[in-house]
């Protein structure tokens, strides 16, 4: 019988936990009491955005992109008109990346690599229809680095979009919002049922 998705991601998360734990990584949750982020959002989502890692104040409240970050994502999620049981958030790195100063930093190549294999099971229980790539990391987990900023591409039957990090566009005092138009589109004609769109063609 095949399980649902809520059973497969129930069971995904239990097997993360105890990877989790066993990673080097997993100190900067003791030490700061905070906690293994797991993702948020619908089991049935049929978009999946997937950033980075958590940052302070999701390690503290144990949601990913609940921060500024966070705030500039939701954003995107009304300007693509999409309902709480449409999307769903994750990370490829579900602990706080911390330097030896205690400061935040990006997570190494090391530490994407160590989780991957729990990043593509996430994937594979959700079966999103379309992953939105929230900038490099997100990107490199799934060797797509060298796509463009707005670009679209196929991953395993599903459609890839890339778009640069919350944080990148907070840092230069922009939103981003012109850089989703063609996930608009993408999105605009998957519920026309329009599955066949041209790749290069945005
Ligand atoms: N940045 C991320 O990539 N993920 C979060 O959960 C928060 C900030």
């Amino acid at each position: 019988m095949e399980l649902d998705q809520s059973t497969k991601l129930a069971s995904v998360r239990q097997e993360l936990l105890s990877h989790a734990k066993k990673s080097p990584l997993y100190k900067n949750v003791t030490d700061t009491s905070g906690h293994i982020v797991f993702g948020r959002g619908s089991d049935n989502a049929k978009i999946l955005f997937i950033g980075e890692a958590p940052g302070f104040t999701e390690n503290e409240i144990g949601k990913p992109f609940v921060g500024r970050s966070g705030k500039l994502l939701e954003e995107w999620v009304k300007e693509l008109g999409l309902k709480t049981d449409e999307y769903a958030i994750m990370n490829v790195v579900p602990i706080i990346p911390l330097s030896v100063e205690k400061k935040i930093r990006p997570p190494t190549e090391d530490d994407i690599k160590y989780f991957l294999p729990y990043t593509e099971k996430m994937i594979e229980a959700i079966a999103p229809e379309v992953i939105v790539l929230l900038g490099k990391s997100a990107a490199r987990a799934l060797e797509k680095e060298t796509m463009k900023v707005g670009e679209v591409c196929e991953y395993l039957g599903m459609k890839l979009f890339f778009i640069y990090h919350p944080a990148y566009y907070l840092r230069n005092g922009a939103k981003g919002i012109g850089d989703l138009v063609n996930l608009r589109k993408l999105l605009a004609e998957r519920k026309n049922g329009k599955k066949q769109m041209s790749l290069g063609n945005f």
